[in-house]
């Protein structure tokens, strides 16, 4: 019988929560559809496309439109199908087998994932009880260990938590690996680095249309990097790796700048209210919602002895939100899907009291 190898025998589809719940606060997608007048510019766009020729292998209208929103140059930007390609991308082909990646936990699965896939080592740092990434103690490990690449969200999927720019700037400047930040929820902050990436020989910034941009459905990201680093990741990506619709439906959304700017505020603006929220049941609840995260992103990231509870009650109420063991993270949803999240955990947190003492 043909056998599969080793590492693909361990490996399982990935597996986002299934089935309909009536409301998603499970995958930090942007709670917002897009409106009239950006769905209309998209067909315009879409309209255009000629079906029957290959895309722009290197998407050069949609990484424009991209550059001119984020205020980067379009020459250091690189498309991908979604930056989860990217990682993909970055992994393989910058790193060689037998390299050691260093990455930290908690932080985004996929960075594991695909190191692991490519047969590369993974050193793991875990976090302090802030859930914060140590500069000094990273630079010295990477120092002793031979490290080729660091790889981490900033700010962090799931913790929410945030490291400063400066710091970032730190770790880029003291290391001589290349140095992966992602960027996926840095619209919900202001400590970027991707006007950097142009300075650093050995620094990559991804970005990604799915969160605060609100298109999760169509799969584009971007790796930011100087010229060197650029020319290697265009090399290396598959030719047509992001199709025409998608670079259509990316040029057509960030061109609208505004539309983009008003979303996030009002995404900040409910996670500030979820935030809130939960701290107040925090102070009602000690026993059950531990430490709350200061959050930086989309969503609140709190631990809890009763996490696995709560998280099965709210999904009995059609509630989806990720749970990680000791720890849930709800992303925000809008005004109305908050009141009900809200409205359950309040329900669900009495009840769980009550039994206790029953
Ligand atoms: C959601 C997420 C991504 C995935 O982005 P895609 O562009 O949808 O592939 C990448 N990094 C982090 C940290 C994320 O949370």
């Amino acid at each position: 019988m043909y056998a599969l190898t080793e590492k693909l025998r361990s490996l399982k589809p990935y597996d986002p929560i299934q089935g309909n719940y009536k409301i998603r606060l499970d995958a930090n997608e942007s709670c917002f559809e897009p409106d009239e007048i950006v769905k209309s510019a998209i067909m315009d766009r879409v309209s255009k496309i000629a079906f029957n020729r290959y895309p722009d292998p290197f998407a050069a209208e949609a990484c424009a439109a991209f550059a001119d929103y984020y205020g980067v140059k379009s020459e250091y930007v690189t498309a991908g199908n979604g930056s989860d390609e990217l990682i993909s991308i970055i992994v393989s082909s910058f790193l060689e087998k037998g390299d050691t990646v260093l990455t930290f936990s908690p932080d985004f699965s996929m960075y594991n994932f695909y190191s692991r896939l490519y047969e590369l080592n993974v050193a793991d740092m875990p976090k302090d009880g802030d859930m914060r990434i140590d500069i000094e103690k990273t630079i010295e490990y990477c120092a002793q260990n031979n490290i080729k690449a660091v790889i981490f969200s900033n700010p962090c999927n799931p913790t929410s938590v945030g490291i400063t720019r400066g710091e970032v700037i730190r770790l880029i400047g003291a290391l001589d690996c290349l140095v992966i930040v992602d960027e996926a929820y840095m619209d919900f902050w202001n400590q970027s680095v991707l006007d950097m990436a142009e300075q650093f020989d050995n620094l990559i910034v991804l970005k990604t249309f799915s969160k605060a941009c609100g298109f999760a459905a169509v799969r584009l990201g971007f790796a930011v990097a100087c010229e060197r680093i650029t020319n290697a990741l265009r090399a290396a990506k598959s030719p047509y790796n992001t199709d025409s619709l998608s670079q259509a439906i990316g040029t057509a959304v960030f061109s609208q700048k505004d539309y983009l700017r008003t979303r996030v505020s009002a995404l900040i603006e409910s996670r500030d209210m979820l935030y809130t929220q939960i701290s107040g049941f925090q102070q009602e609840y000690p026993e059950l919602i531990g430490k709350i995260f200061p959050t930086r992103t989309n969503f609140v990231y709190f631990a809890s002895g009763r996490a696995g509870e709560i998280y099965e009650k709210l999904l009995g109420k059609s509630i989806a939100v990720r749970y990680f063991g000791d720890s849930l993270r709800i992303t925000c949803g809008t005004p109305a899907e908050n009141a009900e999240l809200i409205s359950a955990l309040r329900t669900i947190l009495s009840d769980i009291r009550n039994n206790g003492k029953g």
